[in-house]
């Protein structure tokens, strides 16, 4: 098995403490947990960004989102490679060739396409095709595991295909990455933590919400931030349990709590357990997310851009390397070189 992990997170837009505890921080664990013996690369899909609207410069969103994984704890070593993907021209181009090997039939069949090309009169072809270019992402570098998000899971089975496909013709050229089953199981991800909206705790906390008292983001102040969490949505049952279904807010707010203190969820409700009001643990969240958020931003001040580009630069000559290796073997299976 090839030991290479890889790992990427969209840079469009500021996170949210749902992203920040259901994806980057278990990315970073992982990385830290298999950067001894295993290739990580962590890159920036800025490719993949310009399929959909970018809030802000998309250069500066990419510094900074690389400056969150070194906050969230990275640890850096000469396993571990950053960089950005448009700085690795080879994904654009074995991206092509991959077009000439995948199917309309199957690319059409992608749920994230049908869903984000909906009601668009005039869908731009990225949003089509960049399963593609991610199946390049991937098999450049020989990946066998991508921690990525269950709504992916879909684009890996491609990749598996169309790593096959290629193989079957011209030889084994691509490692054809674990299955979906084996991803999660690696993963070790806690599948069901989903952060929900302050205001309506039935939904997840999203970015893309417009309302700003229903998400976290990193850069909040804290005192604002606490706020937020202060008037949260509830509920008027007057005790405290973990129950999604009936209890959303407060379930909420006691998965924040243990997420963020690092004690398991049982022993955070048994302290709770029995009060009547709403207020005591609202303050003690608050009081815990605005720890995290100052302690988060003042790591984040630290990180110079200055450090973020030396670690590209290495990055990119690597990255580089490895790629345009994989990409010749491609070019030399349809004689283009
Ligand atoms: P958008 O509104 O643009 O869809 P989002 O907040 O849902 O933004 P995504 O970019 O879709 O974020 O997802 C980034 C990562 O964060 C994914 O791995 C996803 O599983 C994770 N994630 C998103 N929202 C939450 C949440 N509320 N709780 C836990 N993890 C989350
Ligand atoms: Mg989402």
């Amino acid at each position: 098995m090839n030991k290479t992990i890889l790992t990427g997170i969209r840079s469009n837009s500021i996170l949210t403490l749902g992203n920040y505890l259901g994806a980057l921080l278990p990315m970073v664990r992982l990385a830290n947990e298999y950067s001894k013996e295993w290739q990580v690369n962590i890159f920036v899909p800025d490719l993949h960004s310009i399929i959909s609207d970018v809030d802000g410069d998309l250069k500066e969103n990419t510094i900074r989102t690389l400056k969150y994984y070194l906050a969230a704890g990275l640890e850096i070593n000469d396993n571990v490679h950053i960089y950005r993907q448009s700085y690795v021209p080879a994904h654009s181009e074995l991206c092509w060739i991959l077009n000439c090997v995948a199917t309309m039939g199957e690319t059409s069949r992608m749920i994230q396409y049908k869903e984000k090309s909906k009601g668009q009169e005039s869908c731009n072809v990225g949003i089509f095709d960049y399963p593609i270019l991610m199946a390049a992402d991937i098999l450049l570098y020989d990946a066998t595991y991508i921690p990525l998000g269950e709504d992916q899971f879909q684009h890996i089975e491609l990749t598996r295909n169309l790593a096959m496909r290629f193989n079957n013709r011209f030889g084994e050229i691509f490692t054809v990455p674990a299955k979906t089953s084996d991803q999660v199981k690696f993963m070790k991800l806690d599948e069901g933590l989903r952060i929900r909206d302050l205001l309506n705790p039935e939904k997840k906390m999203s970015k893309s919400t417009a309302a700003e008292n229903s998400k976290i983001m990193l850069d909040d102040d804290p005192e604002k931030a606490a706020k937020k969490i202060m008037s949260a949505t509830t509920d008027s049952l007057g005790k405290i349990k973990f129950d999604m279904f009936n209890q959303p807010g407060i379930s909420n707010l006691l998965v924040i709590e243990s997420q963020l203190t690092g004690l398991p969820l049982e022993d955070v409700v048994a302290t709770w357990a029995g009060q009547t009001s709403y207020g005591d643990l609202k303050k003690k969240v608050a009081s815990s997310v605005s720890a995290m958020l100052s302690e988060f931003q003042s790591k984040l001040a630290s990180i110079s851009d200055g450090e973020v580009y030396e670690l590209l630069a290495k990055g990119e000559t690597y990255a580089n390397e490895v790629a345009n290796k994989k990409l010749l073997e491609a070019q030399k299976a349809f004689n283009l070189r």
